[in-house]
């Protein structure tokens, strides 16, 4: 009996023992231990020269990654976005300098922070040169930009990414083609001789967009360029350095004391920094005290027979004080007629 029992408790162990065989034998292979034959046979991409391979959206797609071969990416604008946006599609009218028409000076902040350049968006000089005729009253008369001397044929380079909106022949600009930016701003480059751009085409800083000239109301080969915010022009040193082909700043503050055609370029002091804290109110009282010294500014037009110091005479002031308010003008200067000088 006893020896019956051992016998039929080994035929128990036994049919478990082969169960559990069965179980192992059909059970799914180890999905992270597969066998030697079917693992692929992997080799890694060989370190190519740069070529593009992929591209992938980053964000809400108006900036894309673009993967390169040699296991480095950089980053993308996607135009085809930025065409409905409102800064494009808004006060876009491709044949009038300044389609702004209804946005008085006093309707724009005291202060805009403009983003110039970032990591997609980058800054090229059209022209390095020193200016010769800078932004600001010019023989009583407006000079909303700044000219850099510019041989005929001189490639004009676009200063940012952007959107061209005006290219044509303008009475006084001559050939002038306006390209809008992302930042808000639109930059102007007057006098051409060429242009190789038409309205509604994308464009990136640096693309050549034609060549330097003489045409229009032009008194020799330059570039008249300007920078403008919401139709109103600005001095374009503020933000470059026109000597050196660079940028002053990445991003930059402007005034609306800036968009005034009196207002020109002054290396930034430590006034421009306590600036930045002045109240609203402070700001405003500054610009009535500029608006009130601005009108009590006078200027007298050469007529025949005038004298620099007939007219220091006539205003009560000295012929050296005069030729200070008056860039250029020197007691020898010969006047000629119809000129406008200041003389308070
Ligand atoms: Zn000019």
């Amino acid at each position: 009996m006893r020896r019956f029992c051992v016998l039929i408790l080994s035929l128990i162990i036994c049919s478990l023992a082969a169960a559990q065989t069965d179980t192992l034998a059909t059970a799914p292979p180890d999905t992270l231990h597969q066998p030697a034959d079917i693992v692929p046979d992997i080799t890694f991409f060989a370190k190519g020269n740069g070529a593009p391979v992929d591209t992938l959206d980053v964000g809400d797609g108006r900036v894309q990654i673009v993967l390169k071969d040699d296991n480095t990416w950089y980053l993308i604008k996607n135009v085809s976005m930025l065409a409905d946006d409102d800064l494009f599609t808004q006060n876009w009218r491709e044949h009038v300098v300044n389609p702004y028409v209804g946005t008085p000076l006093d309707s724009i902040p005291y202060r805009v922070t403009i983003c110039l350049v970032d990591s997609v968006s980058r800054f090229v000089c059209p022209h390095q040169g020193k200016v010769f005729s800078k932004f600001g009253m010019r023989h009583g008369r407006r000079h909303t930009g700044c000219d850099v001397p510019y041989p005929t044929g001189t490639p004009v380079y676009c200063a940012f990414d952007g959107r061209v909106r005006l290219a044509e022949r303008h009475k006084g600009y001559g050939l002038c083609i306006v390209v809008r930016h992302e930042n808000g701003l639109e930059t102007l480059y007057g006098h051409l001789s060429r242009m190789d751009v038409i309205p509604g085409q994308w464009v990136h800083a640096g693309d050549l967009i034609g060549l330097g000239g003489s045409t229009g109301r032009s008194s020799g080969p330059h570039l008249h360029f300007e920078t403008r915010y919401c139709g109103h022009a600005f001095d374009p040193e503020w933000i470059v350095d026109f000597e050196h082909g660079v940028l002053r700043k990445n991003v930059f503050v402007l005034k609306r004391s800036y968009l005034s055609p009196y207002s020109r370029y002054v290396p930034e002091s430590i006034d421009d920094e306590e600036e930045l804290y002045m109240t609203e109110e402070q700001i405003k009282a500054e610009e009535e005290r500029i608006a009130k010294e601005r009108a009590a500014m006078k200027y007298h037009t050469i007529r025949s027979g005038d004298t620099l110091s007939g007219i220091a005479r006539k205003y009560g002031t000295t012929v050296s004080k005069i030729c200070a308010l008056n860039s250029g003008l020197k007691p020898t200067t010969v006047l000629s007629l119809g000129r406008k000088i200041r003389v308070k």
